[in-house]
């Protein structure tokens, strides 16, 4: 059997690293060897790390921007030990070129390569890793979990102080942030109430400031009718 490149993607908290660990542990039961593989970007358990929520962990090699996959992984093979698999997860900060080194490992070295990450951000875009994962891998498959509604969840909110937000920058690691994992319907749901609630709070701040002229070109622009009604009453009470 020729050896593949795999992309095993889920959403936040759909156990990812968990799968991960539970194959590295089938490899070592059948006394295969492995190499385990990170993104240096997900430092949040100590750098060179793959944790869990369930307490497991393994040590793993880091990748950063300028690292060499296949360099490296062909020199391990040949110098240090035979590799039957390497394990690469938080997938989804690879660079593009990262992955076209992971497809010589497979095709010139013949060992399997199995990413997990994550495909979209918090924003509903794809990351860099996971575009070409998805364009240049011979298998991928979904790991699942679901939303509080019983839904296949597969997008990701990021919470910031307890309050969603879903524009900025596309990789912020730990912090007071965190993820939680939705369906699309309910992702959209939560966006639109969210966009609402700063649309209030900025009417709110230039009703304060009597800034009305500001408040009529803003309303037009927008699509609720309640709110332009709203707008409109309180600037011919003016
Ligand atoms: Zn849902």
């Amino acid at each position: 059997m020729s050896a593949k490149l795999y992309f095993r993607y889920g959403s936040m908290g759909s156990g990812k690293s968990i799968e991960l660990l539970r194959t590295n542990f089938n490899y070592k039961e059948k006394n295969q060897n492995t190499f385990l593989l990170t993104s240096i970007l997900d430092d949040r358990y100590g750098i060179g790390k793959i944790t869990t929520r369930i307490g497991l962990d393994s040590d793993a090699e880091i990748i950063d921007k300028n690292t060499n996959l296949f360099k490296l992984i062909k020199k391990k093979h040949f110098d240090e030990k035979y590799i039957n698999c390497v394990l690469i997860d938080e997938s989804q900060f690879l660079t593009k070129k990262h992955i076209w080194q992971l497809t010589d490992v497979v095709d010139n070295l013949g060992i399997p390569v199995i990413c997990y990450g994550l495909k979209i951000d918090y924003r509903g875009e794809l990351f860099e890793g996971s575009k070409y994962l998805l364009m240049l891998a011979d298998a991928i498959d979904e790991i699942r979990t679901v939303c509080t509604c019983g839904k296949k969840a597969t997008m990701i909110v990021r919470y910031l102080d307890n309050k969603p937000v879903f524009d900025g920058e596309q990789i912020i690691i730990g912090g007071n942030e965190t993820y939680t994992s939705y369906c699309r319907k309910c992702w959209k749901k939560l966006k639109d109430e969210t966009k609402k609630d700063l649309e209030w709070g900025l009417f709110y701040l230039l009703k304060r400031l009597n800034a009305f002229s500001v408040i009529k070109t803003y309303s037009e622009s927008l699509n609720s009718v309640k709110f332009f009604e709203l707008v409109y009453d309180i600037a011919d009470d003016k």
